[in-house]
């Protein structure tokens, strides 16, 4: 065998997504689900062999872009294949700013990504292959819909899932879009995670939202609420989901070592790459839980990335999209977006992840901003200024 391409140059390029002035978290107080404005860091690294690997990490991406140059020194000169080594000395390299987090796990995945590409290309065969090959020859997506009519577009498109949820009313909004897509098409409700959702009132909702069969409940509480989780699982008897907003493999290993979750969402541009998401993975199947990476408001290499790990774990429970998405999602993918069949997309067939994105559109939509509060205002009961911990009250109904 050859050598192994070496790490020669690692480049970043960071654009602004979607449509400015509308915050990237608050979807469910908009009649649009089209997500809102964010930060999109892409990551290509180049070898000797002259193979370049593309990859993207979240997880703040302003910030992941100067860890990744902060990492970059300690890479170049290294093995492009050995992409297990090098996530253990990306991760040591950290270790004195504490735990890495989800930047450091943004950089890691971005990083981690682009290897598995240049390993995929060098090698002749999709990345799901180096996985361990297909399980399945296709991945089943669902979309997202803050309204019944667009949920019953959704499945007009093909979807048989459909996501929907919110900070405010959602049950109401849950039993609308139930009522108009029938028993036969998976519903999921997302509740965001807001740290003034008490444990009593996640309660009150996961009972109120268990006749309506969810698929999953997601993010019922703070990802910090550990010790809530493990109270919510013994009062409700609906699946739960959670993880997107945790760092990598130990962020979300306490919620399946305890058997708090039945989906583990790992964010594919700040879980660790595909190194760390399959852990995350052969995690969930020691605990019979099921994989559905937040994936939907990341750019199209993440994407790509969960398609991948999706195709090649037994676990694979469906794939999130942001159908219909900002247009210039698809002025970004060169070759177009994955296609939507009878509610799936088939796996890449090409070399490495199967993606490839227009640099120069990119440098045209320069980062002008990278936080944001939500759109629209504060939900009913809670205090406009902004506080992370705060009582809720007056208290509204929640139903
Ligand atoms: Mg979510």
């Amino acid at each position: 065998m050859t050598a192994p391409p070496r790490i020669t140059a690692i480049r970043t390029h960071l654009m602004q997504a979607g449509p400015l002035g509308v915050s990237g978290w608050a979807a469910d107080v908009r009649a649009s689900i089209t997500s809102g404005t964010r930060n999109w860091l892409f990551v290509t690294i180049e070898t000797d062999a002259g193979i370049t690997g593309l990859g993207e990490g979240s997880g703040w991406p302003r910030v992941v872009e100067t860890a990744v140059a902060d990492l970059a020194p300690l890479l170049v000169g290294q093995d492009a294949f050995a992409t297990e080594r090098l996530s253990q000395l990306m991760a040591v390299a950290m270790m004195g700013h504490g735990m890495s987090g989800v930047v450091g796990q943004g950089a890691i995945a971005a990083i981690d990504m682009a290897l598995w590409d240049i390993k995929g290309k060098a090698l002749g065969v999709p990345v799901w292959q180096l996985l361990g090959g297909a399980v399945r020859d296709r991945i089943r997506c669902y979309t997202h819909a803050a309204t019944p009519e667009q949920a019953r577009d959704a499945v007009a498109r093909g979807y048989t899932a459909v996501k929907t949820g919110g900070v405010a009313n959602p049950v109401a909004r849950a039993r609308a879009i139930r009522d108009v897509i029938g028993p036969d098409i998976d519903l999921m409700v997302d509740l965001h995670g807001p740290p003034w959702l008490t444990l009593p009132d996640a309660i009150a909702i996961c009972r109120d939202l268990a006749p309506l069969r969810p698929l999953f409940v997601e993010e019922p509480l703070c990802p910090e609420n550990i010790e809530g989780y493990r109270a919510l699982r013994r009062a409700v008897d609906v699946p739960l989901a959670a993880g997107e907003r945790h760092g990598g493999l130990h962020g979300i290993a306490p919620l399946l070592f305890q058997n708090l979750i039945d989906v583990a969402q790992p964010d594919s541009g700040r879980s660790g790459g595909l190194t760390g998401m399959r852990k995350v993975a052969a995690l969930a199947e020691a605990r019979f839980a099921t994989v559905a990476p937040h994936s939907g408001s990341l750019g199209p290499v993440a994407e790509f990335a969960a398609i991948h790990l999706l195709a090649a774990i037994p676990n694979a429970l469906i794939l999130e999209r942001m159908d219909p998405d900002w247009p210039g999602r698809a002025a970004v993918i060169r070759g177009g977006c994955p296609v939507l069949r009878d509610g799936h997309v088939d796996l890449p067939m090409a070399p490495g992840l199967g993606v490839a994105i227009d640099l120069d559109v990119v440098a045209a939509s320069p980062s002008i901003h990278n936080v944001g509060l939500p759109s629209g205002g504060w939900p009913a009961g809670t205090e406009a200024s902004t506080l992370y911990v705060q009582p809720r009250t007056p208290r509204p109904g929640i139903g």
